[in-house]
């Protein structure tokens, strides 16, 4: 099925969710699952051509970051390489660590998981009003023996940007470990690990086009981490395993079309955005947005719906694929942890919603998308909400 059959059944915005594979990605994939299947560690012809496919899609990442192809170790994805990141970095050392509040799970987690273990002391900033942490902040949490900052590059959940190039100068500074969850910004804006001083960035593929279950951790040269996953010694020994060839391929040509089209796709997301906030401007009242209002992902908008349940909206039009709450976190009863620690009650964070357009998406699919939405709406209203509009 293509994305546009696709679109006839689901109406997709919710790429910071995942976001469906350019098609140029799949061929990029296609030889190498189905005859160009050789281990990349082997070292007859097949394993050979194998391992120059991945050292070219490692290139393709490193130009994407800015970083040489020698410090891009490849993983499952971002999880991966925040676990790895995190106990990898902190496990040979004791100390303090500075993280926010509105993080992905997958390194508050391990954060969590580390203080308990009693390795480390941590401290998690709160956010300002729009999800992001000052770097005044976190100037004021470093302890001389703070050893590790994580501090992510676009929150998942209301695209906001973090002054990461203020953030990685201070690390720089007091010699401390910088670690970007980066799963959300690479492909979408242009990242410099050199600029940021970053240590340590974490990518998902399944995030820029590319497939699921692989992506890369970014480790600057001198950055002394230890694996989590120990055996035959791949990927200088940080992440033993053998590779997922065509999964490493398309997250390569994912890098170089990012890196060619990214400034178009970002116009585009822009432009539909702003279709979508005046068409749900129009038909619901008082809608609010929840982030910051320019320094944002192109592609993101979370919207606080007034008097509407977005989980019960949701529900009421299944065909508009959008989130409440991040898709990583919906099994939890409760309402946002990020949109929490922004301030928000939890009132507000129960009406919130978050859309998320990308490269595929069309005009004509988000304006279908709030008809459904407020088709649905209206049918609640006729039940729980007396406060739509028409
Ligand atoms: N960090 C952030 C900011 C994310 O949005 C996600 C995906 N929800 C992850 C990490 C985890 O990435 P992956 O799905 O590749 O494990």
């Amino acid at each position: 099925m293509t994305f546009s059959e696709l679109a006839d059944e689901v109406l997709y915005l919710d790429f910071n969710a995942t976001t469906p594979m350019d098609t140029r990605v799949l061929d990029a994939m296609d030889p190498y699952l189905r005859s160009a299947y050789g281990n990349a560690a082997s070292t007859h012809a097949a394993g050979a051509r194998a391992l120059q496919a991945v050292e070219l899609a490692r290139s393709d990442i490193a130009d994407l970051i800015r970083a040489r192809a020698q410090d891009v170790v490849f993983t499952s994805g971002a999880t991966e390489s925040n676990n790895l990141a995190l106990a990898g970095a902190i496990v040979s050392r004791s100390g303090h660590v500075v993280s926010v509040r509105t993080e992905h799970k997958s390194v508050l987690d391990p954060l969590q998981h580390l203080a308990r273990s009693g390795g480390v002391d941590v401290t998690l900033l709160e956010p300002n009003e729009y999800g992001v942490v000052r770097p005044d902040d976190v100037r004021d949490a470093l302890r001389p023996n703070t050893i590790l900052v994580s501090v992510m590059a676009a929150n998942n959940e209301v695209g906001s940007l973090s002054d990461i190039d203020a953030i990685g100068r201070l690390c720089s500074e007091h010699g401390a470990i910088f670690h970007c969850d980066a799963a959300q910004l690479v492909g979408k804006l242009p990242i410099d690990v050199g600029r940021a001083r970053i240590d340590l960035l974490s990518i998902s593929a399944h995030k820029m086009y590319g497939p699921k279950g692989v992506g890369a951790l970014y480790v600057r040269r001198g950055t002394s981490i230890e694996p989590i996953i120990r055996g035959g010694g791949h990927e200088r020994g940080l992440r033993s395993g053998t590779l997922n060839v065509p999964a490493i391929v398309g997250f390569g040509a994912a890098g170089s079309i990012a890196r060619s089209e990214m400034g178009r796709d970002a116009e585009h997301c822009e432009r539909l955005r702003a279709i979508l906030l005046a068409r749900l401007t129009d038909l619901f009242p008082g809608v609010e947005v929840n982030g910051h209002p320019t320094e944002r992902l192109p592609g993101t908008l979370n919207v606080r719906l007034p008097g509407i349940n977005a989980d019960s909206l949701q529900l009421a039009a299944p065909r508009v694929a959008v989130s409440s709450g991040s898709a990583c976190t919906s099994a939890t009863p409760e309402p946002s942890h990020v949109l929490l620690a922004m301030g928000r009650s939890w009132e507000a964070a129960h009406e919130s919603i978050r859309f998320g357009v990308g490269r595929q998406t069309t005009e004509a699919e988000v304006l279908a998308a709030v008809e459904g939405l407020h088709e649905a709406a209206m049918r609640l209203d006729a039940t729980d909400y007396p406060v739509m509009k028409r």
